[in-house]
């Protein structure tokens, strides 16, 4: 686990958008942060950011105290999960899970007891040798959120994870995720535009509007101010 620092945090985009504009949050370790706010405030240029996605324009990210504007993505020890969980159509669910550790070098044993764990957490140990197009869609963002944790990695970034499911799926998500916060305690930032998740979810959230921060806090806090 790590802690994330935002600082000061900027993002103008070529042609001249601000899409970020100073932002700061202090993140601690094992913490669960919602981004939220209207389409277009910035959310997913934030988190990009601190993924190594897109470049920072001003400010800094921090990953376990280490400065990470100029590091590689693949070298951030942090792993994301998408809303298209991308996977590979030939190969079954396990060697969808092994395949990152695989290409990392990680012993075959080690692999085989990550991928374990992963599928016990996830409930798909029954679907291991099966090909992803003989899931269902919650089955599949599963295995998509199995391929993060099999990392192992200090943080979780999440990009509207569940925003592809039909509402039925998505709100059975909603409680495997946190299920998942409570026995890995990763730290996580997650973006959505849903608000009962954000509500389930986060340790705090962030309200962003116009790439600034409008409000941080608590959930119940955020929600329920007279
Ligand atoms: P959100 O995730 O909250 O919907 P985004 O981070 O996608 O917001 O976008 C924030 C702002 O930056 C919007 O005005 C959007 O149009 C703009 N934007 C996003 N990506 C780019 C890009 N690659 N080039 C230029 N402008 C962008
Ligand atoms: P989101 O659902 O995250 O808000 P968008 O539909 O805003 O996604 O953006 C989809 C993609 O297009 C993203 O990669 C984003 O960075 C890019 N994008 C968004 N707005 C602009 C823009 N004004 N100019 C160029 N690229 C943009």
């Amino acid at each position: 686990m790590a802690s994330i620092g935002i600082r000061d945090v900027s993002k103008i985009y070529n042609g001249g958008v601000t899409a970020v504009s100073s932002v700061n949050i202090d993140i601690a370790d094992g913490e669960f942060i919602v981004l939220v706010g209207p389409s277009g405030c910035g959310k997913s240029t934030l988190l990009r950011m601190v993924a190594g996605l897109e470049t920072i324009s001003e400010g800094q990210v921090t990953i376990g105290g280490r400065t990470v504007n100029d590091v590689d993505p693949a070298d951030r020890d942090i792993a994301m999960v998408f809303q298209n969980y991308a996977l590979y159509p030939h190969m079954t669910v396990y060697e969808n899970l092994a395949y990152g550790l695989k290409n990392r070098g990680t012993p075959r044993s080690e692999i085989d007891a990550r991928v374990a764990e992963a599928a016990r957490m996830l409930e798909l140990q029954p679907y291991l040798e099966r090909k992803p197009r003989a899931l269902s869609g919650g089955q599949r963002q599963r295995v998509a959120m199995g391929r993060a944790i099999v990392r192992k990695p200090s943080a979780f970034l999440f990009d509207e994870p569940l925003s592809n499911l039909d509402a039925k799926l998505r709100v059975s998500m909603r409680g495997e995720i946190k299920r998942l916060q409570r026995r890995v305690g990763t730290t996580s930032i997650y973006v959505t535009h849903d608000q009962l998740e954000a509500m389930t979810l986060a340790d705090r959230l962030v309200v962003l509007s116009g790439g600034r921060i409008e409000q941080i806090g608590r959930p119940l806090d955020v929600y329920h101010r007279p």
